[in-house]
């Protein structure tokens, strides 16, 4: 800990900008906007610092968007994973309703996931079975205090129902059993665009792009923050820092609390075809292991994901950028085409790399792999530093309102 004046050289330079903010959030994807607006709905001003020309310009755009009801965590036999991933999705549309108004849900929002269970997968059908029952039992115990508002569908009566037969649309030879689920997914490009809107409309929030912050310090009452900006540098004070930096989340973290552990992170590649019929893709989750997932979108872009291919880093962070690589999309693409032979006649239209932040040593066809399990919508506080610790897109907008809560000790703790 350091006290007086952030950097002398920098402040004492002639131009360089200082800036004064009681919460500073560093980071503008869907943790840290939701969180502004979660800060904002209790009457607090916040400043967005976000290194990339605009906001949502990371893996909040480049996910798949499925709301996560624990189907896909049967490896983590206490449940807790389920239940974080239950409560993250059942206060997921209430949250964005009361930031952004009513949203219409069925412009964004899949059809529900067919689960299919691999022949060659890490759980057999029974087991599935046992698992996605556990999913509805928690769904009902969750939905007492949460309600029941699951991306604009109500999830009362949700249950799931076992095929023992080839998945629809899907070649023989791959699994002879799947469940149809209440899971969904919602495009988050979609979602993107109303959370940015309402963030802009809202006076107690102001969004610095092309702000990338590349020192924390912590000062005798609150925090120091070096940023680089597209015309030089400035110095920003602030009480309290909400770090919702993401893939650059713990390098920040260790500027200002002393023996964190680093996370796990994997480099993932998004890619979306579009412009071939439709008719009959129905979502699907090949489970369980290191396998992929198919999802139809309503303006017909079909998300589309191969793990073997698609997951090209494992460790400690990669130097460098990252760079997208068509060839690995075109086979991501190749191989499920040739499960879901209906999707020969699309063509590519997106793909690019992004990070998988999250705890584990060991890959996803480890069943004792910590990526089996979620800590759900949580952040960490030292002392005036929040650093979020949720690893979803589903439980975002409940890790930003707990923080907001914690922060200003205003709203009860969801
Ligand atoms: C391929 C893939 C599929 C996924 N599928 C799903 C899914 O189906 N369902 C689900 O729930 N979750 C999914 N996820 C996880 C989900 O996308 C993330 O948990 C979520 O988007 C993270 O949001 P974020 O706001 O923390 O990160 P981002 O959206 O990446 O935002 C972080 C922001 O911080 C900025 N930043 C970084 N460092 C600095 C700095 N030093 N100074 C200033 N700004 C900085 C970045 O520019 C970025 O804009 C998936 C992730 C990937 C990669």
């Amino acid at each position: 800990m350091s006290g007086g004046s952030p950097w002398p050289g920098i402040s004492s330079l002639p131009g360089v900008e200082r800036i004064r903010e009681e919460s500073v959030i560093i980071g503008a994807g869907i943790h840290g906007v939701s969180t502004a607006l979660a800060l904002a709905s209790r009457g607090r001003r916040s400043l967005i610092l976000e290194a990339a020309a605009s906001p949502f310009q990371g893996a909040s755009v480049r996910n798949e968007g499925k709301l996560h009801l624990g189907f896909v965590y049967a490896l983590d036999r206490s449940g807790e994973t389920t239940r974080a991933m239950v409560e993250g999705s059942l206060a997921f549309a209430p949250l964005i309703e009361r930031w952004c108004g009513p949203v219409d849900w069925e412009s964004m929002r899949s059809d529900e996931f067919g689960y299919v269970v691999m022949g060659n997968g890490l759980v057999d059908p029974d087991q599935a079975e046992a698992h996605y029952e556990s999913v509805l039992a928690e769904i009902e115990k969750v939905a007492v205090s949460l309600g029941s508002n699951y991306a604009g569908v109500d999830l009362g009566d949700a249950a799931i129902r076992r095929h023992n037969g080839v998945f629809p649309g899907m070649a023989d030879g791959h699994s002879n059993c799947w469940f149809e689920t209440p899971e969904r997914a919602i495009d988050p490009r979609v979602l993107a665009t109303r959370i940015v809107d309402a963030a802009a409309d809202e006076p107690l929030i102001e969004i610095r792009s092309g702000h990338r912050v590349v020192q924390a310090e912590r000062l005798e009452s609150g925090f120091a923050l070096e940023v680089e900006t597209g015309s030089g540098r400035c110095a920003v004070e602030t009480e309290n820092v909400v770090n919702c930096a993401w893939d650059g989340r713990s390098a920040l973290d260790q500027m200002v609390v002393e023996d964190l552990p680093a996370p796990n992170f994997r480099v993932k590649h998004h890619v979306i075809v579009r412009g071939g019929d439709t008719t009959g893709i129905v979502p699907a989750t090949l489970a369980q292991g290191p396998f992929g997932d198919l999802v139809l979108w309503p303006n017909d872009d079909v998300y589309i994901s191969w793990y073997p291919v698609a997951r090209t880093h494992f460790g400690d962070r990669p130097e460098g950028d990252l760079r997208p690589d068509r060839r690995l999309a075109d086979q991501v693409h190749e191989v499920i085409q040739g499960m879901f032979p209906a999707l020969a006649g699309f063509s590519l239209a997106d793909y690019g790399p992004c990070f998988i932040v999250a705890d584990g040593q060991t890959d996803i066809n480890d069943p004792a792999s910590r990526l089996h399990t979620r800590v759900g919508a949580e952040h960490s506080e030292f002392q005036g530093w929040y650093s979020i610790r949720s690893t979803k897109l589903t439980t975002a907008p409940l890790a930003a309102e707990r923080c907001a809560a914690a922060i200003t000790g205003i709203g009860a703790e969801l």
